[in-house]
């Protein structure tokens, strides 16, 4: 009987270890910035711009036949010419 309880007290402890674990990498990956300051501190998802070369954020760009602009402007002159 000892040695059940010896073992569910290290199943528990491993338990709340894996727990801690998963919460630091959880706190590692997502920075608890939450958004609502507004300022977007994390590089975002940056797409490079087919007629400069610039790189923005995909949000903030226009995507138009396959392929990615940073402004309206550079989607209406095309992709750069080789
Ligand atoms: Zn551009």
């Amino acid at each position: 009987m000892a040695k059940v309880l010896l073992l569910l007290g290290v199943v528990a402890v491993v338990v709340l270890l894996l727990k801690n674990y998963r919460r630091s990498l959880e706190r590692l990956e997502a920075p608890p910035d939450g958004g609502a300051s507004g300022a977007p501190s994390a590089p975002a998802d940056m797409t490079r711009c087919a007629r400069c070369g610039v790189h923005v954020p995909r949000a903030e760009g226009i995507l138009s036949g396959g392929r990615f602009f940073c402004t309206e402007e550079h989607r209406r002159l095309g992709p750069e010419k080789p």
